[in-house]
């Protein structure tokens, strides 16, 4: 049996898939990496990943409403990717009781590829969000924190229905 942790599989399926075939960070200046005037860039990690942070250089670990954000410089090894940066614009959203790969309504106002939506995106990429989007609803410790991700792209649409955000 595997000795990892349903997040290091799903950081492993994700290591080479990347939205697009070539490097799409050098498309926007890797936009999802650079903070926000006055902001730090933070990303939330899934249920367990912390424990890969710890002591980890160039890292800082904070608590946050629906978890554990890891705050990091805007410049990472490609190792050390966060699941939350793996999957970057898509997310894999439960749907009853499959998962699909869909669009991070987060996305929106940072990464160019979300107007094209799925269509911009490579197979493999997409293929490879909806595999870890299965192994994470199988795994009660990251299934709750998958329905909590859910109802947040929910309110993010209802959001944006109501006001064209
Ligand atoms: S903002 Fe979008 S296009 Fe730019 S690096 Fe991030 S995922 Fe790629
Ligand atoms: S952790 Fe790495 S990939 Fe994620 S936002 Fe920071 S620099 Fe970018």
């Amino acid at each position: 049996m595997s000795s990892m942790t349903t997040v290091e599989e799903c950081r492993a399926l994700l290591d080479t898939a990347t939205p697009l075939r070539r490097d799409c960070g050098r498309l926007c200046g890797a936009a999802c990496c650079s903070p926000l005037p006055g902001e730090e860039t933070g990303m939330l990690l899934f249920p367990t990943e912390e424990a890969l942070y710890e002591n980890a250089a160039g890292f800082e670990l904070r608590p946050a409403a629906m978890g554990t954000l890891l705050i990091c410089s805007g410049a990472c090894d490609r190792a050390m990717r966060p699941l939350s940066c793996r999957l970057f614009p898509l997310l894999p959203v439960l749907r009853g009781e499959s998962v699909r790969a869909e669009m991070d309504l987060r996305a929106k106002a940072v990464c160019p590829l979300f107007r094209q939506g799925l269509s911009a995106m490579s197979a493999e990429f997409v293929s490879a969000v909806e595999a870890c989007g299965s192994l994470l609803a199988q795994d009660p410790r990251q299934r709750p924190f998958l329905e909590k991700l859910a109802e947040e792209q929910a309110e993010l649409k209802a959001l944006s229905d109501a006001f064209g955000a």
